[in-house]
């Protein structure tokens, strides 16, 4: 793969940041978009712009045509087919939309297989003590609704997950489970398989948060088992306000709604209505059309390239990272284990807070991005408050790496520390 050619889709890449050449180290937060991208979105408002479905005219079935074949574009991408894909506005609003849609079903909502999503008091909901808070703080919510009880599987120090109390803690009474597939901290392949198999054990739901693999893995979510899973356009060279929510035809189908309102509905009284079948039912009100289809275009970019490809480059890139950060004294990384991973390192500077180590890293040139990144309890479990992530991307190259570790060995000398 031939990241130095790539770069000239991603202009903005091309430029000095306080007078060094810019390295975009961040993209585990947002990342670059190409500009196939930018040309979808544009020639979209340029020449198509119009509100989807039950449109008389040209221009609205044009739209509909061009946002439902982005549909069927992305929920290829994830070995899915069209109707198992929901549109979100991100991995935030599909874990949400999740939970009240459960939440929903707890109190009675949703069709007769409704009931069989719905907690009582002293079920178990089960995540991880690795997750981001969009997979942590909606189940909270859930468990404080309903009377369900919230159960964490915990991380060995290597940052992986440990499996034989994760056999211990998925039980009986549990009835979803809750899981990141790569965490935004550590970078580690979560063992999806074994998980899955616990949780099928025993019945109970599986609810994946794809963000940090969608970009960088080949990912198929039917053969990996998940019922549910989300992702973020804006991590994976799409644009910002527009997600996914896979999800198992028979389990999309059994969740009551969680928005209400236009566009969900066949019929309406003014006493109650009745609801479309997914994905439509969850699709309330006019929906992310132009950047639907910027992420359909960025899918097929990524495709293009091939994920495969991806994989191995920023594997390369991450094992090219992290042999340069051992060296430099006082860097401690978070999650160092041997197995698979994304391209990412996040790590604590001895001495220095990890806003100086950003703002230095920035006076040369490297953008990496700074504190807890959503994962608070994590950064408890390694008893720092915040650290240090530099993520690759597909566009960036080797030069960009040996740039950051310079610049990384510079951090604490610095500093006097
Ligand atoms: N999960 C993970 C692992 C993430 O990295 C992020 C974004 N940092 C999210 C969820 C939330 O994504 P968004 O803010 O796009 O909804």
């Amino acid at each position: 793969m031939d990241a130095a050619a790539l770069r000239a889709d991603f202009p903005i890449l091309d430029q000095e940041v306080n007078g060094h050449p810019l390295v975009y180290l961040d993209s585990a937060a947002t990342s670059q978009r190409p500009l196939p991208v930018l040309d979808a979105e544009r020639e979209f408002l340029l020449r198509h712009n119009a509100a989807v479905h039950r449109g008389a005219h040209t221009l609205a079935a044009e739209a509909t045509d061009l946002f439902e074949d982005a549909r069927a574009t992305v929920a290829g991408f994830v070995g899915a087919q069209p109707d198992q894909l929901v549109w979100t506005s991100g991995a935030t609003m599909g874990l949400n939309l999740v939970a009240y849609s459960i939440g929903n079903a707890s109190i009675g909502r949703g069709a007769p297989a409704s009931a069989q999503l719905a907690l009582r008091p002293g079920d178990e909901i089960v995540t991880t003590a690795i997750e981001h808070h969009a997979n942590l703080i909606p189940w909270q919510e859930l468990a404080a609704r309903t009377g369900a009880v919230l159960r964490h599987i915990p991380a060995h120090d290597d940052g992986t997950l440990d499996l034989a109390a994760a056999a211990e803690i998925i039980g009986a009474r549990t009835r979803i489970v809750a899981f990141t597939h790569v965490s935004n901290v550590l970078g580690i392949v979560n063992p999806v398989a074994e998980l899955v198999a616990l949780a099928r054990s025993v019945g109970a739901l599986t609810v994946m948060d794809a963000c940090q693999s969608a970009p960088h893995l080949p990912l198929d979510l039917p053969s990996l088992g998940v019922d549910l899973a989300v992702f973020s356009g804006h991590k994976m060279l799409g644009p910002y306000g527009v997600g996914g929510l896979y999800g198992r035809s028979e389990v999309l189908e059994a969740m009551p709604p969680f928005l209400t309102g236009g566009s969900m509905i066949t019929t309406v009284t003014l006493d109650g209505a009745e609801y479309l079948p997914p994905p439509q039912r969850f699709e309330a009100g006019t929906q992310p059309i132009g950047p639907a289809i910027g992420l359909a275009a960025a899918v097929r970019y990524l495709d293009g390239v091939g994920l495969e490809k991806v994989h191995a480059h920023e594997r390369m890139l991450a094992d090219r990272m992290r042999a340069g950060l051992v060296e430099i004294p006082g860097i401690r990384l978070l999650g160092d284990a041997p197995g698979e991973r994304v391209g990412l390192w996040s790590f604590d500077v001895a001495g220095v807070h990890a806003h100086d180590a950003g703002q230095f890293l920035d006076s040369r040139g490297i953008a990496v991005r700074v504190g807890h990144h959503c994962a608070a309890p994590l950064h408890a479990r390694y008893g720092v408050t915040a650290s240090v992530r530099a993520s690759a991307a597909l566009y960036n190259t080797v030069d960009d790496v040996d740039a950051f570790l310079d610049a990384a060995s510079g951090i604490r000398p610095y500093f006097g520390v």
